[in-house]
């Protein structure tokens, strides 16, 4: 009886406030937070193969060992290991968007368990021991009211069964990477981190979460400030590799 009741709400409530695309915002055909076409763009997407430590997708001209590829960036990453869900297009790319400028916290939800499936695919999650978002000085949480890696950690580390970590914390309010060209951005964030009560992090395998790795600056700065402070191994889990479409055009059309 109450099945059929909670039944009966839900497809009213659907009725007043009908479910509508994470990536599109069409809302025809929606399953799992996304319509027919974006769900089938994310798999044709999500099953590109792509390296493990820069997340480049690869294909016939560039191809991916467990140490990387010639694409690499010339520092190498320090983190043993980069999961992706898909490369920064649609329709992950406006659910992103969304969730960080809309503050759509269904679609925080979708894009959670994308996160979640993608790291139980690739990692040996029994082997993780604490998820930290990459932190967001509290300055600029001050001005846009949360920290969308902070979601995604949060949601992640509950899906996973893990706890969620706040030893990581941004100490340097830096400018946000996406205006400086890809030979500043290491520089922009050195130093920019640091490790609170590092006792928690001793000889841990933590799975450091991020929405988008561009050329990895951020997410290797923060790795070097985990393993100075004792971390044993950093898995970095994003939602999408920024790269152009000619990277991975190719493989799709095979
Ligand atoms: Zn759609
Ligand atoms: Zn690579």
């Amino acid at each position: 009886m109450l099945t059929v009741s909670t039944h009966i709400l839900r497809s009213i409530f659907h009725l007043v406030f009908p479910a509508t695309c994470a990536g599109c915002g069409d809302s025809d055909d929606i399953y799992e937070g996304f319509c027919r076409c974006c769900n089938r763009e994310l798999l044709r997407l999500a099953v590109l193969k792509y390296c493990p430590r820069c997340g480049a997708t690869v294909g016939p001209g560039l191809q991916a060992g467990e140490d990387g590829c010639w694409a690499c960036p010339d520092v190498s990453p320090r983190f043993g290991r980069l999961v992706r869900v898909t490369p920064y297009a649609q329709p992950l790319r406006r659910a992103a968007i969304r969730m960080k400028y809309h503050r759509r916290t269904q679609v925080a939800g979708h894009l959670v368990r994308l996160l979640a499936e993608a790291v139980s695919a690739r990692c040996d999650t029994a082997s993780l021991d604490v998820v930290l978002p990459v932190p967001m000085h509290w300055m600029r949480r001050l001005a846009r009211g949360v920290n969308h890696s902070a979601v995604l950690a949060g949601g992640v580390a509950a899906r996973l069964g893990l706890p969620l970590g706040e030893e990581l914390v941004r100490v340097r309010n830096t400018p946000p990477q996406v205006r400086l060209p890809a030979s500043r951005r290491a520089e922009n964030v050195r130093g920019a981190f640091a490790v609170t009560r590092s006792a928690g992090l001793k000889g841990a395998h933590v799975l450091l979460i991020d929405d988008v790795l561009t050329t990895g600056a951020t997410a290797n700065e923060a790795t070097r400030t985990l393993l100075a402070a004792g971390a044993e191994h950093v898995t970095v889990a994003v939602l999408a590799k920024a790269e152009p479409p000619t990277a991975y055009s190719k493989q799709l059309q095979a």
